[in-house]
């Protein structure tokens, strides 16, 4: 497996590989990697074949953090994820140093700006615009015919192949379901926040979800109705939104149906945890 820290080293690389025909498929990702992430790069796997090149990017951007956010808290297990990688056949990781990704005078910025709105562009301003220029630069480094995503980032998904298709990135982006542990807590980086009583609270979110879809499966509901259901199972929680919304537009719906979306993120002490459910 190959470790590159260096840009230009990592795209002469993938530039060579490309140029002998090799079809490559990046999965970016901030580390502290877990079983979500594994899953995402069994799927790159598939989908470039035995001979593609599987690419792994490890960077926590800090260009998506707020000012208050958890940049510096955030876990970082390079070894441990270097190791992870290894184990699932990962060709390349590509770990650049912050100081590398954005220079002391950048000044250039990716921004979608219509569904990077509401839900969390919402209550974290610049986030999208951080995903999206990090997304942009790993995209221009590695230049991968494919790239993979997970649906526990819904918004983020829907963002980037926003961005893919308005700035004709020549790159196909693939979308694969959330993976949960046993009790149904989307898994993510963030829950090694969780302190024991925290970690047993944490799956009601994924209850007050699927409760809620059962709901909506019997009958359509007013939107706020679903939404002040779905709230009141969360006492416990500091909720930052609940919000039903056009899967596709991520608008806001009157009414809560079938295949529209809902998703949450609540706060369990100073963890910011996030999920969604189709209806
Ligand atoms: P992160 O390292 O949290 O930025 O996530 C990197 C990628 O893994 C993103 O595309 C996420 O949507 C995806 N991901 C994170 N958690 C999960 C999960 N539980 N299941 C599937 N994909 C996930």
């Amino acid at each position: 497996m190959k470790l590159f820290r260096r840009i230009s080293e990592a795209s002469k690389w993938f530039q060579a590989r490309r140029r002998a025909g090799k079809r490559i498929v990046l999965v970016p990702t901030m580390g502290a990697l877990h079983t979500g992430h594994l899953s995402l790069f069994r799927k790159a796997r598939r989908l470039a074949g035995r001979k593609g090149v599987v690419a792994a990017s490890i960077f926590v951007n800090p260009a998506q953090f707020g000012p208050r956010e958890d940049f510096r808290s955030y876990p970082r297990a390079l070894k441990r994820d270097l190791a992870l990688c290894k184990k699932a056949g990962i060709d390349a990781v590509f770990h650049p140093s912050a100081g590398s990704m954005y220079a002391a005078n950048h000044s250039s910025w990716a921004d979608e700006t219509r569904l990077s709105r509401g839900l969390c562009g919402r209550s974290r301003p610049g986030h999208f615009r951080g995903v999206c220029t990090v997304v942009a630069k790993l995209f221009n480094i590695v230049q991968p015919a494919i790239a993979v995503f997970g649906e526990k980032d819904y918004q983020q998904a829907q963002v980037i192949r926003r961005m893919v298709r308005d700035l004709n990135f020549p790159v196909r982006i693939i979308v694969t379901p959330t993976r949960r542990e046993p009790d149904g807590l989307a898994m993510s980086s963030r829950n090694l926040y969780l302190s024991p009583a925290q970690r047993g609270q944490a799956p009601r979110i994924r209850r007050a979800l699927m409760e809620a879809r059962r709901q909506v499966r019997m009958r359509s509901h007013p939107a706020p109705v679903l939404a002040r259901k779905i709230k009141s199972r969360l006492a416990g929680f500091r909720v930052d939104y609940v919000e039903v919304v056009d899967a596709r537009t991520l608008e806001s719906v009157k009414r809560a149906q079938r295949g529209d979306r809902v998703a949450v993120a609540a706060f369990l002490g100073k963890t910011r945890l996030i999920d969604n459910i189709i209806l």
